[in-house]
């Protein structure tokens, strides 16, 4: 079986545990070990980073241009294979992985030219003789603990932007998949990243993503997973000292509305591919359908026959749309939540049973509520699942009022042909990122990705606007 160690400063470090990873669409299929590593491995890695920042900070754009695009062509050219790494050890389908893999490269070539497009401003003085310059300077060590989600294109968001920007990188990826992030710090630092620049740490997020936010040389930590962990993060690096910077991207619970005017085959796409394409799993996730009375009927039934024809199988055989659920602890999570559902009086109309299928793995048939009130648990707490709650409304100001009424504000959506409320409910949606028909989950890599309200703190990620967590502005003063 293959063995996959931690790579820290520069080297191959053997752990003394090992961890399986198991393909959820086959059980019986073990990807290989993973090694579990310990607080003593976190602090090495954080020493290497500490030491390789002097140099790698004061690098010349050309250089780290070289290194990022160099990665982003092997990312690239080895879509196929790395998406197959993905989905195999994730579950959405191959296309997806694919896609996904493909989505990393191009991060990384966008966060090459990053390094030669990246500047400061100058600005006169309001005294005599006095010039003023804005630069932004690299933070030092960074310290990343990323979901299991998006196995490689987090990793890549957050890496390379970090190293773009003159940092340094300890990167712990979430235990159940490791191998998609194990292998893009491989090809990073094959491209040439000096010893220690990126180093990768594989192993349990309350030992190894605890030592990482408890070493005082990491200046700032770059988490992506739920609420509950983020704020126990955020708390202690304000309570840390020195207190390290933070950004938290975290849940959702992502309305999409449908108003009586909107195009029933758009809308029906944008809730398919919203609420259940990569199982459900994708923190911009539609999981409330909110739709106005003249269009319910029509709409409920139009969705209903487009999940009937959804083949739900093996993430890497052809054919499939939805792949399995990631692990067995969250097929239990869903189907805890699809109980609450039922008991709360909601109507599960389409779905919901777990599914047999050739080789043993975690299928769960998507599962359609109607007849949910904003006010039930499976309309309020992210289940992170192919579930999705058809909330039945008047109008489109009960539409807006019920999308706005939740603690999240990642994405929100709004299915409509009148440019009058596309126009009002792009203003008025609370929520970082907003779609008019298209679905809530899909984003582009060059702008801005965050939310608001309990989905995000501290700065956006992505785009040009990941400088402002990457990086500290410095001002000088200086007499000519
Ligand atoms: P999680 O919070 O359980 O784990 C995320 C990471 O934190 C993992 O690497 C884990 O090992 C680590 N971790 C856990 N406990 C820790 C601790 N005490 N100290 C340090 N690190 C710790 O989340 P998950 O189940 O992996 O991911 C699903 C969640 O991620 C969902 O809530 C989803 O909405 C969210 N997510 C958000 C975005 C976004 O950009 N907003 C994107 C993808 C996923």
């Amino acid at each position: 079986m293959s063995v996959f160690q931690n790579f820290i400063g520069g080297e191959t470090v053997a752990a003394a545990n090992v961890s399986r990873n198991i393909n959820p669409s086959n059980t019986g299929d073990v990807i290989g070990e993973f090694a579990s590593g310990t607080k003593a491995d976190a602090d090495r890695a954080v020493a290497a980073a500490k030491a390789a920042f002097p140099a790698w900070s004061r690098t010349t754009p050309q250089e780290r241009y070289d290194i990022l695009k160099k990665a982003s062509d092997e990312v690239l050219a080895r879509r196929e294979e790395l998406g197959r790494i993905l989905s195999r050890e994730e579950g959405k389908t191959l296309p997806e992985g694919i896609g996904e893999a493909a989505r990393a490269g191009q991060i990384l070539a966008f966060f090459a030219g990053e390094c030669l497009r990246f500047g400061g401003e100058t600005m006169p003085s309001v005294r005599p003789g006095v010039g003023v310059e804005m630069t932004r300077e690299a933070l030092g060590v960074i310290g990343m603990i990323t979901p299991w989600n998006f196995p490689i294109a987090i990793p890549a968001w957050k890496i390379a932007p970090a190293l773009a920007y003159g940092n340094c990188v300890v990167i712990k990826p979430a235990e159940i998949v490791p191998h998609s992030a194990w292998a893009l710090v491989d090809i990073l630092n094959r491209a040439g990243l000096p010893k220690g620049v990126l180093n990768i740490v594989m192993g349990k997020g309350s030992v190894v993503g605890q030592a990482i936010i408890d070493n005082p040389d990491v200046a700032g930590i770059s988490f992506t997973g739920s609420v509950q962990t983020g704020r126990r993060i955020a708390a202690n690096c304000v309570a840390a000292s020195p207190m390290k910077k933070v950004q938290l991207e975290m849940g959702g619970k992502n309305p999409l509305v449908v108003l009586d005017d909107a195009d029933l085959k758009i809308a029906v796409e944008c809730a398919a591919n919203g609420a259940f394409f990569s199982t459900g799993q994708r923190c911009t996730a539609s999981s409330r359908l909110i739709v106005t009375a003249g269009i319910h009927d029509a709409f409920v039934a139009a969705l209903t026959e487009r999940l009937q024809g959804l083949v739900i199988d093996d993430a890497l055989k052809a054919g499939t749309h939805i792949g399995p659920v990631v692990d067995e602890n969250q097929l239990a999570t869903d189907e805890k939540y699809i109980a609450i559902g039922r008991d709360e009086g909601a109507k599960l109309h389409w779905g919901g049973e777990r599914l047999n299928r050739e080789n043993p793995g975690f299928y769960l048939q998507p599962a359609l509520f109607t007849g949910v009130a904003n006010s039930m648990r499976i309309a309020r707490e992210e289940i992170f699942g192919p579930v999705a709650a058809v909330i039945r409304v008047a109008n489109y100001d009960e539409a807006l009022a019920v999308a706005n009424d939740t603690e999240f504000g990642l994405s929100s959506g709004i299915c409509t042909t009148s440019l009058k409320h596309a126009t009002h409910f792009k203003r008025n949606a609370e929520a970082g990122m907003v779609m008019v028909n298209l679905a809530t989950a899909g984003v582009d890599y060059h702008v801005p990705f965050g939310g608001r309200k309990g989905s995000s703190y501290g700065p956006r990620e992505q785009g040009s606007y990941a400088r402002e967590f990457y990086t500290s502005v410095k001002t000088s003063y200086t007499l000519a």
